[in-house]
């Protein structure tokens, strides 16, 4: 069993040292257990965090232990009545090939589903932090102006579909021309600013010529910086992640902008929410699938998925991740599907 461990925490940006890829027997299923043979692993900003040991909401992974991730896997031996060996599910599978697991800690996915990677994206984790942040913290309404950062991503390219769905002018900023391109011609934002272009405080502006009522936060740094003096009075901020911070290791140089926040959410009366997806709306998974499989369908809501191969690839394309590298939804192929 081929598996990806954490061989030591990163300072700073993770490095390919900071994993370690070994050869351990493949498990046997005791009682109620499962063994996956895992096929899809997603990616996902979040594991940054699971990397340090600094104080989180999670605990965070041991030295020497397998990164754990979402997989979408088949059962390959099963000591649980509820499954066979060939049914597909959704499991914590983690940075292997294969996974012993709980079988109540697993979720059967339909045999037919077209393209089962889905359950990491759209139908998965992303497409549910994009749902919840924007609808119940966000509560979007017609004809406001919507801005989404890392627009072209798994959580971002679906908050503003979604919003556009709610009748909103949305505006998506993206790393680099051809991503600001495919949010606007593929997904039909309004607009697009590139955060790397010289003059972008002054792009966003312009794109947001009403100002900002929703801003959901998916980056923090220089993009919150150019957002903040744009929100509108009783604006609504989804503080859903701050990927320009995960690889800090000091607070950033100064000057000190802290007084200008709380002034600017003060004086227009901003809400500013933070969430973590399954521990604040883990009940309402059922909800969102049902909504979320129907815009699916129907071609409302379009994804892009950036499939890399071979779980030995994990480590560059989770390191290229957090510079932008991907492209869509990051998900690596462990094995044919
Ligand atoms: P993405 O697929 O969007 O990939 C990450 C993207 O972040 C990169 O492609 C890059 O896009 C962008 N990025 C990286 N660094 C910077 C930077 N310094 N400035 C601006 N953009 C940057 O990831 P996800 O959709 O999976 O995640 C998006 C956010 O949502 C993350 O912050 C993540 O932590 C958060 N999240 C939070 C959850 C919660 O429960 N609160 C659950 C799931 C995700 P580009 O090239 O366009 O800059």
């Amino acid at each position: 069993n081929r598996q990806v461990t954490l061989a030591s925490r990163p300072v700073g940006a993770p490095v390919a040292a900071n994993f370690k890829t070994v050869e351990t027997p493949i498990p046997t299923p005791g009682e109620g257990q499962v063994l996956l043979r895992n096929i899809y692993l997603s990616l996902d900003p979040y594991m940054r965090g699971r990397m340090s040991d600094g104080p989180s909401y999670a605990a965070p992974v041991g030295i020497g232990e397998v990164m754990g991730a979402g997989t979408v896997a088949r059962v390959q031996e099963s000591n649980h009545p509820d499954y066979a060996a060939g049914d597909l599910v959704l499991a914590q599978g983690g940075w292997q090939e294969y996974a012993l697991v709980d079988a109540k800690a697993v979720n059967r996915l339909d045999l037919d589903m077209q393209q089962p990677s889905l359950a990491l994206g759209v139908l998965g984790m992303p497409g549910f932090t994009a749902y919840m942040g924007l609808l119940d913290i966000g509560q979007p309404k017609a004809g406001e102006t919507v801005v989404v950062a890392a627009a072209s991503g798994a959580v971002g390219s679906v908050v503003g579909q979604i919003a556009k769905l709610k009748g909103c002018r949305i505006v998506g900023i993206a790393g680099g021309p051809e991503k600001c391109r495919y949010v606007i011609e593929e997904l039909g934002f309004d607009d697009c600013i590139d955060h790397r272009a010289d003059d972008f405080p002054q792009l966003l502006k312009a794109a947001c010529s009403d100002g900002i009522d929703v801003y959901y936060e998916n980056v923090g740094g220089a993009v919150f910086d150019a957002v903040l003096p744009l929100l509108n009075a009783k604006a609504r901020i989804p503080l859903c992640g701050l990927i320009a911070h995960y690889n800090d290791t000091e607070l950033p140089p100064g000057p000190d902008r802290l007084g200008l926040l709380t002034r600017t959410l003060l004086s227009k009366r901003i809400r500013m929410q933070g969430f973590i997806i399954f521990d604040d709306y883990g009940d309402r998974y059922g909800e969102f699938l049902a909504e979320m499989g129907d815009w699916v369908r129907a071609g409302k809501i379009k994804f892009r998925e950036d499939i890399v191969d071979g779980l030995e690839n994990a480590p560059k394309a989770f390191i290229g991740m957090l510079e932008g590298d991907n492209f869509g939804k990051l998900v690596v192929r462990i094995a044919p599907d």
